[in-house]
């Protein structure tokens, strides 16, 4: 922004000093926005500018001397030209020192004067100056071109249109000045502001870097004790089962009864830690195997019918475009998921139906998306609580641990599951009309010939079956069993439900003994009995 604007009032017609003036009017142009602050501010611009100044004032005082002595300009006019001249150079040295000690003097007020000044100064005495210049070169002596030049000065009007002008030049400088000063310190301001942001946002990165490796580290923690935790609760869980099946005495199986609920209760609190755990150690890996999604859906259905038998609900299953049997993906985790919501659906429903509703809609090559939806008529759930209801631990209603129990980590671990199956989950829920809970997956299709293979060749006593795909198959299924059994996890006795109808027939008698462990939740046994099946079906 310009603090001085050159017009065709200052140009006086002799071409040195106009040109020289202009310089002027530029160097304070260019310092205006940094004289604006105050010297400490920026003291490498002021000092720059006075040194311009004062040389600026050496050099045009002496091209002035010059032509004053080149024309003889009479010495009533040279008298008060040069005390303006050294007011300037005196004025100028005096403002420094005040200016650089940073007490009493601002940059504004040094430009003022410079403004002020050089207005002044020009209109007067280099005018006037100029004047008698062309006028002795017109033929006038010296004296009589003072006399005329130097007479249009004394005009009070001219004089007070003069200074007409230079008040106005003051004030204008001054607003000047102040807008460069606000706009400097507005810069200033925004950027301590953007400084303060980068700074505080750097101070969140790193506390959420902490807090995430600590929520890591914890979770880490909790995964690897998995078997530590798993082991006894299962022996717990199969134990009281044998008593319970051991026992004659009423009284004895009414308590063996309520342990087993007890612990089947807080198995599966420990399941759902150790499942977000292990997801947010990324230590829970998806293991996908040809699966038959009906058998997924009967298990989960069948796993929750006598819930719902009791509590007088419906449970309504509809297919809406038909559904190959043979998909690839996780069945155990896909089982969890629709598990999850059934379980959800009929803890939070009183009285009414409960709909599953299951599609699969083509995509290129073999692939397919398989969409599931869980309609219930219960409590639902209210807007503002939609939005955290798959974040972990939460819940709809703080009322709702006290009231229907439960952990608030279904959904969140359900929604992990399928972000890592690379499908979408969601809601869409009412207060007091009911709930729909939905998810779409991405599958591979397993083509018919291949499915009509399979079924074929499973015959009774398979388990010397020679086909590849057959053994193939049995072989992924029973180490993904295995792994399970490994980790004490209850899952294990899922994929076997999910899987008896494929697996009986495949391993014999074998099968039935691996079935009793697995319900005696006699896990070691099991993984033996299942490892001895795997050298069976190889
Ligand atoms: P939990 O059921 O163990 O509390 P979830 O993560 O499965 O944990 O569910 C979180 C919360 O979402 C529940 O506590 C409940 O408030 C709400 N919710 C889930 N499913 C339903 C449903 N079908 N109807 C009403 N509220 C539901």
């Amino acid at each position: 922004m310009a603090l001085m604007n050159w017009n065709e009032h200052f140009v006086t017609g002799i071409e040195i000093i106009d040109s020289q003036h202009l310089g002027l009017v530029k160097i304070i142009n260019d310092s205006a926005p940094f004289l604006a602050l105050d010297y400490k501010r920026n003291p490498r611009h002021a000092d720059k500018l006075l040194d311009q100044l004062t040389a600026y004032a050496s050099f045009h005082f002496q091209t002035e001397s010059d032509l004053i002595r080149q024309y003889q300009i009479d010495t009533r006019h040279t008298d008060h030209h040069f005390s303006a001249h050294k007011e300037f150079f005196d004025t100028v040295i005096n403002m420094r020192a005040l200016y650089q000690s940073g007490t009493t003097l601002t940059g504004g007020t040094l430009l003022g004067f410079l403004a002020n000044w050089l207005i002044f100064h020009i209109l007067g005495e280099d005018q006037a100056l100029a004047r008698q210049i062309k006028a002795i070169e017109a033929g006038n002596s010296p004296a009589a071109a003072y006399e005329t030049a130097e007479g249009g000065r004394n005009d009070p009007t001219k004089d007070a249109l003069t200074q007409t002008l230079v008040d106005l030049y003051a004030l204008m400088t001054e607003q000047n000045r102040r807008l460069l000063e606000a706009n400097i310190e507005l810069q200033e301001h925004r950027n301590h502001l953007e400084e303060l942001v980068n700074k505080r946002t750097q101070a969140l990165e790193a506390a959420l870097l902490t807090a995430e490796t600590a929520n890591q580290a914890k979770s880490s923690f909790v995964a690897n004790l998995s078997h530590e935790i798993r082991t006894p609760m299962n022996a717990i869980v199969g134990l009281t089962w044998v008593l319970h099946e051991q026992s004659n005495d009423p009284a004895q199986k009414g308590k063996l009864h309520q342990v087993q609920n007890a612990t089947q209760q807080l198995l599966s609190v420990i399941n759902d830690l150790l499942d977000i755990s292990s997801i947010e150690s990324e230590q829970l890996h998806l293991e996908p195997l040809d699966f038959d999604i009906k058998r997924i859906i009967e298990h989960a259905i069948a796993a929750q019918a006598t819930r719902a038998q009791h509590k007088g609900l419906r449970l309504l299953y509809k297919e809406t475009t038909p559904i190959p049997s043979l998909l690839r993906g996780d069945p155990v985790r896909i089982g969890q998921i629709i598990g999850n919501f059934l379980s959800n659906a009929i803890k939070f429903t009183h009285d009414g139906e409960i709909s599953i509703q299951f599609g699969l809609t083509p995509g290129t090559d073999n692939t397919a998306l398989l969409s599931c939806a869980v309609r219930d008529e219960g409590i639902g759930i209210a807007p503002e609580a939609l939005k955290r209801i798959f974040q972990p631990f939460t819940q709809a209603d703080p009322s709702s641990r006290r009231r229907y129990g439960g952990t608030g980590l279904g959904l969140a671990i359900s929604k992990r599951l399928v972000d890592m199956m690379g499908g979408r989950i969601g809601v869409e829920s009412e207060v007091d009309r009911g709930s729909i809970f939905w998810f779409e997956i991405p599958l591979t299709v397993i083509n018919a010939q291949h499915h009509a293979a399979i079924d074929n060749q499973l015959q009774p006593n398979a388990t010397n079956s020679t086909n590849p795909i057959d053994a193939e198959r049995l072989t992924e299924i029973l180490n993904r069993l295995s792994g399970l059994l490994e980790e004490d996890d209850i899952q294990a006795l899922t994929l076997w439900r999910e899987m008896s109808s494929v697996l009986h027939p495949a391993l014999g008698p074998l099968a039935e003994q691996l079935e009793g462990e697995l319900n005696n939740y006699n896990f070691q046994a099991a993984l033996t009995l299942t490892k001895e099946a795997k050298s069976i079906a190889w």
